[in-house]
């Protein structure tokens, strides 16, 4: 397929000091999980495989909303098992933070130690899959930043709404936010969920 049928273009480039990947929009229809399925297609044909590295898989993983969906469902009882088995809830003064839940020696609990991988690697979240080992663009790293956060403040927003956060301080801080709300990576529009300068940047 040639790249202007693409929704994104994703690509290396040239740069003063080598090399650095980066990402276009060419559709304003474009979702978060073309976004991804492009990166994942990117990797396979432009990155070496992870295989025998394991080393981004013993940091913090924060968890956005579509992620806990993946893992968790929408069901309050089934979101509320994730959270106590899977993951860990963080709290610094009123700000919240949701991550996978990792071992005693810092690995992730999705994490094969023997082999070296993932355990679930088609279905890990938002943070993981738009990991990159290569240098980035500017506006190639901002486009993950600003998703991987306002993916994290729409979970806690879900959280609280689902009364499975009890913070009358903190939960002033959160909203549920429709742009997110119930809804799956592939229902997500860039444009929609990036603030004006980080979309018209990726122009
Ligand atoms: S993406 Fe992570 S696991 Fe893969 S090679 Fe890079 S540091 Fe290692
Ligand atoms: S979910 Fe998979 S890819 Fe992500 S940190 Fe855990 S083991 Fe690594």
């Amino acid at each position: 397929m040639e790249d202007k049928k693409l929704p994104l273009k994703i690509e290396l480039l040239a740069m003063a000091d080598g090399f650095a990947y980066d990402v276009a929009i060419l559709d304003e229809n474009a979702t978060v999980g073309q976004y991804i399925g492009l990166l994942d297609a990117f990797l396979e044909e432009k990155v070496a495989p992870c295989i025998g590295c394991d080393l981004c898989c013993k940091q913090r993983i924060p968890l956005t909303l579509p992620d806990l969906y993946a893992y968790a469902g929408g069901k309050r009882e089934d979101i509320e098992a994730f959270l106590k088995e899977k993951a860990v809830i963080r709290k610094s003064g009123v700000v919240y933070d949701i991550q996978l839940a990792q071992r005693d020696d810092g690995s992730c609990i999705y994490l094969d130690r023997q082999n070296q991988c993932c355990l679930d690697h088609g279905h890990r979240s938002l943070v993981c899959h738009t990991y990159v080992c290569l240098p980035q663009t500017k506006r190639a790293r901002d486009l993950r930043e600003e998703l991987i956060n306002n993916g994290e403040d729409a979970l806690i927003g879900a959280i609280f709404a689902l009364q499975l956060l009890e913070d009358p301080q903190g939960s002033k801080n959160y909203r549920v936010n429709p742009l997110w709300q119930g809804k799956s990576f592939a229902e997500i529009k860039l444009k929609e969920v990036l603030s004006p300068s980080v979309y018209e940047a990726l122009l």
